[in-house]
């Protein structure tokens, strides 16, 4: 057993998420999602939570048996999160929505979608608990999305890019020269997706690699990337396939950009690039620290 605040305590210490402040991306998705369809959530997540948009968003028992870890709140994961978990267990994401960037050979994603209501009920119910960690785990340069990224293909960090106001969430990394194939071979497995999205041109000797687990489908931090000399570009979504206006201006804009860049784009579906940090360093940290026992909780589907 390990005690909730204590894990809370630690977490924070590592990721400084109270310091680092409201995150720039959930205080304005959660309200973008909920209010719409009249959900209370003010009233369902935790007052701390509501203001900072990371932390403990549900709070149950305080004794903690065992930690699952997820990188998106999808239908399966919350099943098996409420099934498998006793009271007091806890459910940490990098995302408190999912996220529906859209398959690039299948259907276009719906953007953020909300938890449904009788998940957070029953959630309630058993006394389980939710902790989310958005931007604090993309910027800290132990444990990351992106350093999880380029530990696991053997790339050396060297410098940071797309750097926001509290953090930078791109790497930029020295490679073993790898060609732009066998690079492409290597995610498949790494992310145990079926394909990657890739765009620009072939390389055979890339040894300057960025990476930026998530979001990456930025131009202008293709472009600062590119800048920096990297010859290749690992991120989630190279291409936004979100289905509405902001997704189509997003994908023209891409398209655009593609017919001209000089490095090699590699996606690897938002949710894959994310849950790696899950599978390998936290789980690792999760374990060390409280020597209670961690569950992996990967989605079905990494496209979605
Ligand atoms: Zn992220
Ligand atoms: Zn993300």
């Amino acid at each position: 057993m390990a005690n909730l605040l204590k894990i809370d305590q630690a977490i924070d210490n590592l990721f400084r998420y109270r310091e680092i402040g409201v995150d720039p991306a959930f205080s304005r998705f959660i309200p973008m999602v909920y209010d719409p369809i009249h959900y209370a959530w003010r009233e369902n997540f935790e007052p701390a939570f509501n203001q900072l948009f990371n932390g403990l968003m549900i709070k149950g028992d305080e004794e903690v048996g065992r930690v699952f870890l997820a990188v998106f709140p999808t239908d399966d994961v919350l099943t098996r999160f409420i099934s498998e978990g006793k009271s007091g267990d806890l459910l940490f994401m990098h995302h408190p929505l999912v996220m529906e960037c859209g398959d690039p050979k299948g259907e276009w994603g719906r953007g953020f979608v909300p938890i449904s209501e009788h998940f957070i009920k029953q959630m309630k119910e058993k006394k389980l608990s939710v902790f989310t960690l958005h931007v604090p785990l993309d910027y800290s340069r132990t444990i990351s999305t992106s350093d999880a990224v380029a530990e696991a293909i053997g790339a050396k960090v060297i410098s940071e890019f797309f750097i926001e106001e509290k953090g930078a969430c791109g790497v930029l990394c020295e490679i073993s020269p790898i060609s732009t194939e066998a690079l492409i071979e290597k995610s498949k497995e790494i992310f145990s997706i079926p394909y990657a999205d890739v765009e620009g041109p072939r390389h055979s000797d890339i040894t300057k690699i960025a990476i930026a687990a998530g979001c990456g489908d930025k131009v202008y931090a293709m472009k600062e990337a590119e800048e920096l000399g990297a010859q290749a570009y690992l991120t989630g979504e190279v291409h936004c396939h979100i289905d509405n206006d902001y997704g189509r201006k997003k994908y023209n804009e891409m398209k655009a950009y593609t017919k001209q860049t000089s490095m090699s784009l590699i996606g690897v579906s938002h949710a894959a690039s994310e849950y790696l940090v899950h599978a390998t360093q936290l789980k690792k940290w999760f374990t060390e620290q409280f020597e209670i026992p961690v569950t992996l909780i990967p989605q079905e589907k990494w496209w979605v």
